[in-house]
């Protein structure tokens, strides 16, 4: 994993339990503990993109249904989305806490870090934009392709932890929970898991570098003994996937006022199960946000209804810490760590996904012609931006050019291009029905019509929370998700 930066070991003692070859507790140092944490930052398309990108000769972890829906952006025609960069964003999509990951020791994203671009023509006007993305095309006709310098804030302890305090030792159990490292913390989680005798256990320190970090990303999500399937090898003779989602019922009285979609669906009364639902834009781009959205936030949102692997307990560990082990970077505003409050990364929300899901606010940008270091002018040919307009020389502010709307200029829309109209399936991969012929969708579906039922559903936040839950457990994503909504139909008394 060429991507992974920093040198290839860190502090990691584990203690195993020979008789049952199980790793029981470990002591680690926080940059170990960080880059775990670090999963929680990353969006479900980077998740699936680097456990598909990296094969190994480990079976490859399948998190339900939701890569067909990555694999299906990956093979549509840009022409289904506003442009290339919608389909690029979703293919890739930022890490919220992508500046914080650069500061670790062991970062598994290796997404590429955000760039700034300006049109070479206009900087000089009064019409000033600035492009996060690459071949932009400006409102003058020519490419905003001239890259800025980013002038940041020095970091004034770069060996500190980012997420965890830098200098302490944490315990860490086979099912990722971790704990601040103390005698008391140790007892009592050793006499919960049967051991009375520490002295029974034999001591290792395995080898951690950037593959057995990528290797921990992937049993993570699948397994409730991650330290034990990656350091002990034993993934071979390991456990069935360990993943489950209960759908909840929406309460009875949904707010009039709550904003929904309507979906079609059609069933087979046969295998009674949903076949497909056909998916407008305003649908369609709701599930593509699950895309961008980071793990973090969707173990919040399905607030412990779901099982993914050991995931969960890192969340929960988080929450759990004292504020004064959390690393130096808080959530702004709060003394809390960012990983509790993870919003989809600037530019990447969804403003239809009905799951409360915020997107982080862009923060302001100024162009200048150079900046000013140790009370120094520095020039520099193309230009600089920044956050602090006081950082650099002759600031103006510029605007950030939102990809997902128009022109850029207005208000974002979304991903795909409108009017859309798309079969999604049960396993989540899709068709552009508008560029294809119905009759041949119908023919692949091998289904006789007369053991089709088509139902109006309304999805609102609880079915998009169900959706999601479903989509990251299963196979059968809408059926799972969705399908008690076609019973309670069913079951209702038509008048
Ligand atoms: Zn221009």
């Amino acid at each position: 994993m060429a991507s992974v930066q920093g040198p290839s070991s860190s502090h990691l003692r584990l203690f195993v339990d020979k008789k049952t070859n199980k790793v029981v507790v470990g002591e680690a140092s926080a940059d170990f503990i960080d880059a775990l944490l670090s999963f929680l930052t990353l969006p479900l398309g980077t998740i699936i993109r680097l456990l598909s990108n990296k094969p190994t000769h480990r079976s490859s972890a399948e998190v339900g249904c939701i890569n067909n829906l990555y694999q299906s952006v990956q093979n549509f025609d840009t022409e289904v989305f506003w442009n290339g960069i919608c389909k690029t964003m979703l293919l890739c999509p930022r890490n919220p806490c992508e500046k914080l990951c650069q500061k670790l020791r062991f970062n598994v994203d290796d997404t590429e870090p955000t760039k700034y671009f300006m049109c070479g023509s206009c900087r000089q006007g009064s019409d000033e934009w600035l492009s996060a993305f690459s071949g932009v095309s400006c409102s003058c006709g020519k490419l905003m392709d001239q890259e800025m310098k980013v002038v940041e804030e020095e970091d004034d302890n770069p060996k500190g932890g980012v997420f965890v305090r830098g200098e302490s030792m944490y315990l860490i159990f086979d099912d990722l929970t971790v704990l601040q490292n103390s005698a008391c913390n140790t007892i009592h989680q050793l006499v919960q898991l049967g051991y009375s005798d520490v002295t029974k256990l034999t001591e290792m320190s395995p080898k951690v570098g950037s593959k057995q970090i990528m290797d921990l990303l992937r049993r993570a999500l699948v397994s409730t003994s991650t330290l034990t399937d990656v350091f002990l090898n034993r993934e071979a003779a390991g456990s069935q996937p360990v993943s489950s989602f209960t759908p909840r019922l929406a309460s009875q009285n949904v707010k009039k006022t709550q904003s929904s979609f309507n979906l079609k669906i059609t069933v087979s009364k046969s295998k009674n199960k949903i076949l497909f639902a056909e998916a407008e834009e305003d649908f369609a781009d709701f599930l593509f946000s699950f895309l961008t959205m980071p793990l973090g936030s969707t173990l919040k949102l399905l607030d412990g209804n779901v099982n993914l692997g050991s995931m969960h307990n890192l969340y929960k560990s988080v929450k759990g810490m004292n504020p004064s082990w959390f690393g130096r970077y808080r959530s702004p505003h709060s003394p809390f760590s960012p990983l509790l409050d993870l919003k989809v990364a600037s530019q990447y929300g969804c403003k239809k996904q009905r799951l409360d899901v915020h997107e982080e606010e862009s923060p302001c940008y100024y162009y200048g012609t150079g900046f000013y270091r140790n009370n120094a002018i520095y020039a520099s040919h193309n230009g600089v931006i920044s956050n602090d307009w006081e950082k650099i020389r002759n600031a103006s502010k510029v605007e950030l050019f939102d990809p997902r709307s128009a022109d850029g200029r207005k208000e974002a829309v979304g991903y795909v291009r409108r009017p859309a109209l798309l079969a999604v399936m049960d396993d989540l991969q899709l068709t552009p029905l508008t560029s294809t012929s119905s009759i041949s969708f119908l023919q692949k579906l091998k289904v006789p019509l007369n053991d089709l039922e088509e139902h109006k559903v309304t999805i609102h936040k609880t079915e998009a929370l169900n959706l999601l839950g479903a989509s990251l457990t299963s196979k059968a994503a809408l059926t799972n998700g969705l399908f008690y909504l076609v019973k309670k139909q069913k079951e209702e008394p038509t008048i």
